[in-house]
Parts: C-alpha cells; sequence; structure tokens
C-alpha cells in the first residue's frame, strides 16, 4: 500500500510530496498532464518555449524564499519587473502611470521548469485518475483501486470533486464558482513594439486584461507577446476557443500598434483560471483521510500560495502519520 498519494502535480502537489518525503513518508504523484507544472504551463512553439499559464510568481514567505534563492541560484528563476505598465483599452496608444509593486519572478525556460525541479527524486506517474473510493468494510482508502493511507487532492475543487463520492465527508469542503480565461500566444519576426514594456494590466477593453512580453519575462528576448481575455471573451468561447483569437489578436495589435500577422498564433483555454472565493486556511485535512490543497486554500490564488498550502498539508499529513 501507497502511504499516500498526491493527486495533481502542479505546484501545490508538488510542494505537498516534496515536505511528506523531507519527514521520511513514502508518497507517490500522480498527473494526468504530459509534464508536471499544472496552471504554470509551458508550451513550445516555434522553437520558443511560451508560458501559457501563470505569467509570474512572487515571494514573501521565508520558506518559499528559501526556494525561490536555491531557484534563482542554479538558473532556473531570475527577477523580471517591479513596474508594469498600464494600457488603456478604450484608447489604444494612450498608457497610464505605470505601476511598481513587488518583484516579479520569472523562469528561462518557463515556469512548469520550477514544478518539474521541486519534483525532481519523487516518484511521480502519469495517469488521468477517476476515482478516490474507500472500502466500507476495511476503511481504507484507494485510488483507481490503488491503495493508500492517506490520499491528497491537489487541484482546482471541481475537478477534485469529480473524483470523490458523497460518503466522503471532506467533499463538503469543495467550492465550484472558478473564474476562466484565455491565453493568446503570438510570435512575430521581430519585435515592432515600444520598448520598455515588460507586462501591462489593460484597462477598459472588452477582450483583453493583460499582455506580457515573453521574451522579456525569460530574457530571451523572443518577439513573442501572451494576452490574458477577459472573463465575459473567454465564458464566450469555452467551447471553442480559436473562435476568441481574431478579436483577442486584433486587441493586441491595435494596443501596441503592432502592423502586419504574427508567424504564428494560438489561444490555450483555461476553464479553471482561478478560484472567485476565498479561504483563511491553507489546507484541509479531514478524519476521511482526504488532504486538499491549491490556490483556492488562500486569501490570493497564486504560485506562492499554492506552493505554502501544498507545504502545510504536507507537514500536517506527515505528522498525523507519525
Ligand atoms: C492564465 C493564468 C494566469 C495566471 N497568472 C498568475 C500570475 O501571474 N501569478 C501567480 O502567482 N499565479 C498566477 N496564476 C495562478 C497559478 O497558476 C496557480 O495559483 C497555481 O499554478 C496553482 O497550482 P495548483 O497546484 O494549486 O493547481 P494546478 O496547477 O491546477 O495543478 C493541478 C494539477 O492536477 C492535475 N489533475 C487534475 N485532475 C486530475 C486527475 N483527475 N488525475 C490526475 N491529475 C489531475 C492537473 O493535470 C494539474 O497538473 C495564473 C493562472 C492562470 C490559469
Amino acid at each position: 500500500m501507497d502511504p499516500v498519494i498526491v493527486v495533481g502535480g502542479g505546484i501545490s502537489g508538488v510542494a505537498c510530496a516534496r515536505a511528506l518525503t523531507d519527514a521520511g513518508v513514502e508518497v507517490t504523484v500522480l498527473d494526468r498532464g504530459r509534464r508536471l507544472g499544472g496552471r504554470m504551463a509551458v508550451r513550445t512553439v516555434d522553437g520558443h518555449p511560451v508560458d501559457t499559464g501563470a505569467s509570474y510568481f512572487t515571494v514573501s514567505d521565508d520558506r518559499f524564499a528559501a526556494v525561490v534563492r536555491d531557484w534563482q541560484a542554479r538558473g532556473l528563476a531570475r527577477e523580471w519587473t517591479d513596474t508594469f505598465d498600464v494600457f488603456d483599452g478604450s484608447a489604444p496608444g494612450q498608457r497610464g502611470e505605470p505601476k511598481q509593486g513587488s518583484m516579479r519572478w520569472a523562469s528561462p525556460g518557463g515556469l512548469r521548469c520550477l514544478v518539474e525541479d521541486l519534483a525532481e527524486g519523487l516518484v511521480t506517474d502519469r495517469v488521468a485518475v477517476e476515482a478516490v473510493t474507500r472500502d466500507e468494510r476495511t476503511g481504507i482508502l484507494s485510488v483507481d483501486g490503488r491503495p493508500a493511507a492517506a490520499v491528497v487532492l491537489a487541484m482546482p475543487d471541481p475537478q477534485a470533486r469529480r473524483l470523490l463520492d458523497a460518503s466522503f465527508a471532506s467533499r463538503a469542503q469543495l467550492v465550484d464558482d472558478y473564474a476562466p480565461t484565455m491565453a493568446l500566444l503570438a510570435g512575430w519576426e521581430l519585435r515592432s513594439w515600444s520598448a520598455g514594456f515588460d507586462g501591462a494590466f489593460v484597462n477598459g477593453d472588452p477582450h483583453l486584461t493583460w499582455v506580457a512580453d515573453d521574451g522579456a519575462r525569460r530574457g530571451d528576448g523572443a518577439p513573442v507577446l501572451v494576452a490574458h481575455a477577459t472573463e465575459g471573451l473567454a465564458a464566450q468561447h469555452l467551447d471553442e476557443p480559436a473562435a476568441a483569437e481574431p478579436a483577442m489578436l486584433g486587441a493586441l495589435t491595435e494596443l501596441l500598434g503592432i502592423e502586419g500577422p504574427p508567424l504564428w498564433s494560438r489561444v490555450h483555454r483555461w476553464s479553471l483560471a482561478h478560484p472567485v472565493g476565498t479561504r483563511e486556511r491553507t489546507h484541509h485535512l479531514g478524519d476521511d483521510g482526504i488532504g486538499l490543497c491549491g490556490d483556492s486554500w488562500a486569501s490570493k490564488p497564486r504560485v506562492e500560495a499554492a506552493w505554502l498550502s501544498g507545504a502545510e498539508l504536507g507537514a500536517a499529513l506527515a505528522a498525523r502519520l507519525g
């Protein structure tokens, strides 16, 4: 029997598995993706790795800072910028006062590399889990027939809900409200947009909320932009993401004054991009042996919060298992 099975190999699941392993508990991570990383996703297009999910991450917790310093020392993470522009969607070409904030971090190889690095040495398996069940007689949990002393679901709540039947009390902890978005990735032959632009919030635009210069973010200067759709546009085209592309591309080229079509472009759908609500607790560990973690267990759904959620659940579970 596996002592612990973690379903979900995004940063929360991997942080949980790492905390368990560090405490001497055997753990297996199952993820349905071709590679680990979840919403810290990267797609390689025309030879360029492009961040299609999370745009960057910030650091405030000392424990996460130690992990990030190690990534930085090994060249896996880099400081990107502390300042974003503000574009006015109702008056393309107009820019508001740039917004300065905390340092935003990126990864030269794309953010997924960081999750893969954290998972180094863990037992992982590529499998789409269908159900977590409990034997009524023995009380033993199993993940698609694979027995486990405890099961962690490290994924958006609606995905976790699909795996648990009503007999699990922990199911009552899950929420349904998530917002979608879409990411438009587009590459040109040359950078024809204005210099000094790293990322920008887009205000007052019906189609876009955010634009990132992906080459500036990863540090290789690739002429690639990534734009995120408004929730309204994403919700309208969830069944056929490609149909959102003309509106997104039109808005992007107008905002940045880019002439001529890109060499390539793609739209990636995120049906469960962000939880809408927030939670005070960082995780759930039920008497039924089910642990829940992820970015919905936070006051702000972010990469750092997901890492903390997983790490704290891992520590709590290790303490329970003795
Ligand atoms: C478009 C977008 C932009 C974002 N921008 C930012 C940003 O700028 N800064 C920031 O900090 N955060 C950002 N985020 C949020 C950030 O990506 C998340 O907070 C974080 O990655 C969540 O990690 P997680 O481990 O909780 O969940 P996930 O990364 O979603 O991991 C869940 C994993 O579970 C797996 N899974 C699900 N169901 C099953 C199953 N049945 N069987 C097996 N595996 C399964 C999935 O394959 C996935 O790998 C953004 C997210 C999106 C989508």
